[in-house]
């Protein structure tokens, strides 16, 4: 059964799983407790830091705030500056952020946040956030935020322009690297203030992720005891934080293969969606995508109706985000390309996304593309006709 939905989880890497499974068995004490197990759970923490600030290119493992996953870590990116910032600060966001940045940072600035804008691929040009800077006026900026890569169309943005951007001009850039990460090459991320990573998006177990936060901050995470360098309180999860280190070693080893491949399956479906589904329109279509993800809008469709076709027909993908908000974070994306691809504000459009993994065959790419065709057909019925054209 092709499994098309790894933007949404992984499943398991099997060194993920031994580095886990050794570190549950073996380094099972609390790394904050002061006898010699303790001490072996506590080197077995640092050497995981450090590796991992080695795959992100930061020369300061102290920067690096295990937390229990990407939303955890856009969470204390939020809560930090609602504390830190003066009460008139604005957040800067594009329109493409996961709930995890865009829920958390709203709710940290009630109606302090302004929009960056994206162009007709769905990309924040840096000229757009050099604008949106201008345009906060005299008003301070506390944070921005732009996520590295879509998990809804894979579209990816400049960050590192972008970052340096606000380097420039002396504001704190974060970008939420959940889905950029296992995909792409993770070195230079630490380059970005604040970063964010989730071990379950890239073959790690689910409930652990970091975050990167800027070397010499001040920075207070959940509030408790001193863990994480006095940075962030709670047991870290040492088994989880083990796992997903290790699946990110594997994952950037294997990575110019996988990507190469990647890309080439999901090249080749998009010529098959052109021949079988010529109205379909790919979101982000002429921008740099994730090579794993295909994002799909159809005219008329339903988008839950869609999934429930490919999955009776063994295909299993995801009308977007997975998280509870899911059909309303899809609905954000679509709404900010739509004019370029000339859907009418509030116009019936379904989206399915297919997202693949470093297994996914050219041949599960292809069957995808023929169960959504069938299921576009099968659902516009006797009496629609399948190729109406969004335009
Ligand atoms: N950020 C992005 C871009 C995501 O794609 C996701 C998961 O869908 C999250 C955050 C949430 O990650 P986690 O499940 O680790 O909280």
């Amino acid at each position: 059964m092709p499994y098309l939905d790894h933007n949404a989880t992984t499943p398991l890497h099997p060194a993920a799983r031994k580095a886990w499974l050794e570190a549950a068995d073996r380094f099972w004490a609390n790394p904050s407790s002061l006898y010699g197990q303790a001490t072996a759970a506590r080197d077995l923490l640092a050497d995981c830091r450090e590796r991992l600030a080695d795959l992100l290119g930061c020369s300061d493992p102290g920067r690096i705030v295990f937390t229990s996953g990407a939303t955890a870590a856009n969470n204390l990116v939020a809560r930090h500056f609602s504390r830190s910032a003066p009460s008139d600060a604005l957040a800067l966001l594009s329109p493409l952020e996961h709930p995890a940045v865009d829920v958390s940072i709203r709710a940290a600035f009630p109606g302090r946040v302004h929009d960056t804008g994206v162009d007709a691929e769905g990309v924040v040009a840096p000229k757009a956030l050099a604008r949106a800077l201008d345009g906060a006026g005299h008003r301070p900026i506390a944070v921005v935020s732009i996520m590295a890569a879509s998990n809804e169309s894979g579209v990816l943005q400049p960050w590192p322009e972008l970052a340096s951007l606000c380097r420039d001009r002396h504001i704190s850039f974060h970008t939420d690297a959940a889905q950029w990460l296992g995909k792409l090459p993770a070195a230079g991320l630490a380059s970005c203030d604040w970063l964010t990573g989730s071990g379950h998006k890239f073959g790690g177990p689910r409930g652990v992720g970091f975050l990167v936060v800027p070397a010499k901050t001040r920075f207070r995470g959940d509030l408790g005891g001193p863990q994480e360098d006095g940075q962030h309180a709670g047991t870290e999860n040492l088994p989880g934080i083990a796992g997903m280190v290790a699946a990110l070693e594997v994952r950037q080893r294997d990575l110019p293969t996988i990507a190469e491949r990647g890309a080439a399956h999901r090249d080749a479906a998009i010529e098959l969606l052109r021949e079988r589904l010529p109205t379909a329109r790919v979101v982000s279509g002429n921008a740099a995508r994730l090579w794993n993800t295909l994002a799909i809008l159809i005219h008329r469709a339903d988008s839950r109706k869609l999934v429930a076709a490919l999955d009776r027909a063994g295909i299993e993908a995801s009308t977007g985000s997975a998280c509870s908000s899911g059909a309303a974070s899809a609905a954000r994306v679509v709404a900010a390309i739509a004019p370029s691809l000339g859907i009418a504000p509030g116009a019936p459009v379904g989206m399915v996304r297919f997202s693949a993994g470093p297994d996914t065959s050219a041949a599960d790419w292809q069957a995808a593309i023929h169960a959504l065709a069938e299921a576009v057909i099968v659902s516009a019925g006797p009496s629609r006709p399948p190729r109406v054209d969004l335009r």
